[in-house]
């Protein structure tokens, strides 16, 4: 196995890059377990910005990925249930997705969204992804998909009505420019959608360092409302909705990592039986902290300006 510690290096902040980090704690890979040793979570004393260091250097990725990586399934119970949840999502977003915009996702995995939106009747649908095994997957099924990065394709300014990022820019080295990048290839009026991890949640107070939004080193940041609000007013971008997830998911996966990280075998090997069951018993807690607006798995909505307006 190569020695994973020499591709983890320091980082300043990845909103506004000030090199002045404040501790808040410590996190191991609980999931996967691919980190050799814990890596810090700090505080941007600057812009309030919450990222890991060290961090995976940038073209590392892949040795902290483990190979059946979840976003990358696309069978079993969780790819299923993933799926009908996306479906929801589309048919709510339908009024931003639907033909003739374009649309565009970036880290499109093997482009289950993509693919769902085509189906529902839009074919202007395209989108990037890093990986190739990934990427090559959304290509057998006929979808517009490019194997790089925002940094390595040219993609068109102002060419896209609607960009989705889908539990992706929590994994981005630097997603400042990242959210610019795409403040650029939106039309003006047009709207990024972004699934993302809420650090100001109940689910991460609760689980501390077990919580599964931290997801270290594949998630290299959390984002809160307020520094997510922050970064996209820099790029001309504008909050138009915040949606709080309600099911139960992060619940049952913050007790499974918590029993991991504890070292309670028995009762983790129960509560991966029991899964589903766990995600339906937790969910009122999750409702409850949707209505208070503090889930730890959020939706954004946000505009891009019209000069002038
Ligand atoms: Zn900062």
């Amino acid at each position: 196995m190569s020695d994973r510690s020499h591709h983890l290096v320091a980082v300043s902040c990845g909103l506004c890059g000030a090199d002045d980090p404040q501790p808040l704690g410590w996190l191991e890979d609980i999931r996967y377990g691919t980190l050799p040793h814990p890596v810090q979570l700090v505080a941007c004393r600057v812009c309030g910005f919450r990222y890991l260091t060290p961090q995976p250097q940038p073209g590392s990725e892949a040795l902290f990925y483990p190979a059946g990586y979840d976003p990358y399934r696309r069978t079993g119970w969780t790819a299923t249930a993933r799926r009908l949840l996306l479906r929801r999502e589309v048919r709510v977003l339908w009024p931003y997705l639907a033909p003739p915009r374009h649309v565009l996702e970036i880290g499109c995995a093997t482009g289950e969204l993509l693919f769902i939106i085509r189906a529902a009747g839009n074919p202007f649908v395209s989108g990037i992804e890093p990986d190739p095994d990934a990427a090559r997957i959304a290509l057998r099924h006929g979808l517009d998909v490019r194997i790089g990065t925002l940094e390595t394709l040219a993609l068109p300014s102002t060419a896209y009505d609607t960009v989705l990022l889908q539990h992706v820019l929590e994994h981005l080295p630097e997603p400042g420019r990242a959210l610019a990048r795409v403040a650029e290839l939106l039309r003006p009026g047009g709207t990024l959608v972004l699934w993302l991890p809420n650090g100001d949640s109940w689910a991460a107070r609760c689980f501390g360092s077990a919580w599964m939004g931290y997801d270290p080193p594949r998630h290299r940041s959390v984002f809160t409302p307020a520094t997510l609000l922050r970064a996209c007013a820099q790029v001309g971008l504008e909050i138009i909705d915040e949606h709080h997830e309600w099911h139960g998911l992060e619940w049952a996966w913050g007790l499974r990592l918590l029993a991991r990280a504890k070292g309670w075998r028995r009762i983790e090997h129960t509560l991966a039986r029991l899964h589903f069951a766990a995600i339906l018993a937790t969910t009122p807690i999750a409702l409850a902290a949707a209505l208070a607006r503090r889930s730890g798995r959020i939706r954004i909505l946000a505009r891009k300006r019209v000069p002038g307006s």
